[in-house]
């Protein structure tokens, strides 16, 4: 089983850095441009340092229990936050993550701030946008996001590193082309603005489906899990 995982990962990683590169230059970059994070949710440590020990230099979970069953286990590697964080989850992984990017409220912005002024520390984060204005999603509107951002740049101990959004599900990736443009533009219209303590660094989309064409539109961070570690066994 284990020995398969690491097989699987090691072809379709070889794969997907090949589709990366290309997308990259599709849209003017190059491979170094774009930050593969690797999606590990439901993923067997093993298989996750196999793909660290291969070159996969940042891991995002999304769910806190899970993460927190990982943390000890993974050798070294950069960790980032991607799903959904209740506020009383915060104090749980706020001093083990280098960046949160499902910033979805303006309430869980303000206990990330509380937490991290107790600490001494800045953590840095993503908004994430609701790009589809999605019923069953949360995040911040297209619209009101400018006013988030700067409202939640004046909170003491965060740092808005950019934006993060997880478009509609689609049947072909070609249909999400036009959330994945209407991001780049928020971004840059945002970065425009020159909002203290904040910077347009990130711009967090693309998944397993859509990743190449979150690239081509200006993705620079891409976060994938089936595409990288196979399909998994239960949705999460
Ligand atoms: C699971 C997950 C991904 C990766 O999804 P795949 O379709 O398996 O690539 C990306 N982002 C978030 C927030 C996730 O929870």
């Amino acid at each position: 089983m284990e020995k398969s995982s690491i097989s699987i990962f090691d072809d379709n990683y070889k794969e997907i850095t090949q589709n990366i590169a290309r997308a990259a230059q599709k849209s003017g970059r190059s491979y170094e441009d774009i930050t593969l994070l690797a999606a590990t949710k439901t993923v067997d440590v093993n298989v996750i340092n196999h793909a660290i020990a291969s070159g996969v230099n940042v891991i995002g979970e999304n769910r806190v229990q899970e993460f927190l069953s990982k943390y000890e286990e993974y050798i070294p590697v950069r960790k980032h936050f991607i799903g959904h964080l209740q506020t009383n989850k915060v104090k749980d992984i706020i001093d083990k993550v280098e960046l949160i990017h499902s910033v979805d409220s303006y309430r869980l912005a303000e206990e990330i701030s509380r937490q991290a002024v107790k600490r001494s520390i800045t953590i840095d984060i993503l908004l994430e946008i609701n790009i589809g204005d999605e019923q069953s999603k949360s995040g911040f509107s297209y619209a009101e996001a400018s006013a988030a951002v700067e409202k939640i740049a004046q909170l003491d101990g965060i740092k808005i590193k950019g934006l993060m959004a997880i478009p509609p599900i689609c049947e072909n990736s070609q249909q999400n082309r036009p959330y994945f443009a209407k991001m780049k533009k928020l971004f840059i219209d945002i970065d425009n603005k020159k909002i203290d303590n904040s910077s347009m660094d990130i711009l967090s989309m693309g998944m397993s489906d859509d990743y190449e064409v979150a690239i081509e539109e200006g993705a620079n961070l891409v976060r994938l899990g089936t595409a990288l570690f196979g399909r998994r066994d239960y949705s999460i």
